[in-house]
């Protein structure tokens, strides 16, 4: 698809900027999917995850804070999450538009994302991947990352070339400490209990929302599924498969 191809940008109030939501339990495939969308629709991806995993990076104070969160699979601050994604959008290369994966997660960052795209006037989808639960834990058991790059390895995101290096550029993977079992059962209880409700904020929002059953399906189809759905929606029809 060519980028923005037939999505009837621009109409109506809406400016040129596309911002789509991928909204889903941890391990449902948004990070595969926001690459994939990347690359066909030519706009920016805006993991809040690989964000706030630079954040830790540089080790300060409100480093060390958000890593003692993330361990824990409990949720950083609404403020410092809002904050960081606010700054990313304002970075170029996000002027055609953005994906936002694990943004928002909470109603109170729904609520606070919803007032920065309405002042920017962009036309935003929101996508939610809806994967059982079962098939989520054992995703993400196992699936490995490169602290380099921050690519993810596993059954979704695919296999490295060579087992344990990165295939962008060779650093050896590593398991993330919030890919722990009981962590990931935390994760999903948080996800149940926060972001859950964010859904329903957008579809009460009047959002145009698109439900996409991702368990039986390969990343490329599931892609090629979610590319229909948008289309669909652009051009005012059904938001359903
Ligand atoms: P996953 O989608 O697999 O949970 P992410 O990389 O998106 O993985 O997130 C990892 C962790 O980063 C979360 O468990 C949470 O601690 C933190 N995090 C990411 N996005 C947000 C957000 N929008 N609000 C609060 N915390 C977040």
């Amino acid at each position: 698809m060519s980028p923005g191809a037939g999505f009837g940008v621009g109409a109506g109030m809406s400016s040129n900027i596309l911002c789509f939501v991928l909204v889903g339990p941890p391990g449902s495939g948004k990070g595969t999917q926001a690459r994939l969308l990347k690359q066909s629709m030519q706009i920016a991806h805006i993991s809040t995850g690989d964000l706030l995993r630079e954040r830790v990076a540089l080790g300060d104070e409100v480093g060390r804070m958000v890593a003692d969160l993330m361990d824990a699979g409990e949720l950083v601050p609404d403020e410092v999450v809002a904050r960081l994604v606010e700054q990313r959008i304002e970075q170029p290369g996000c002027t055609r538009g953005f994906i936002l994966d694990g943004y928002p997660r909470t109603v109170n960052q729904a609520q606070l994302l919803a007032r920065l795209l309405a002042l920017r006037r962009v036309r935003t989808i929101v996508i939610h991947l809806d994967v059982d639960y079962r098939v989520v834990v054992a995703r993400i058991s196992g699936r490995q990352q490169c602290p380099s790059c921050e690519r993810l390895y596993g059954v979704t995101s695919g296999a490295p070339k060579i087992p344990g290096v990165c295939d962008e550029d060779g650093t050896k993977l590593r398991v993330r400490d919030d890919d722990r079992e009981e962590v990931v059962r935390e994760r999903l209880r948080v996800y149940e209990e926060q972001t859950q409700p964010v859904l329903a904020f957008f579809k009460k929002s009047g959002y145009p929302c698109v439900d996409v059953p991702g368990t039986d399906r390969t990343p490329r189809e599931l892609a090629t599924t979610i590319e229909v759905l948008i289309r669909r929606v652009c051009e005012g029809r059904n938001d359903r498969v």
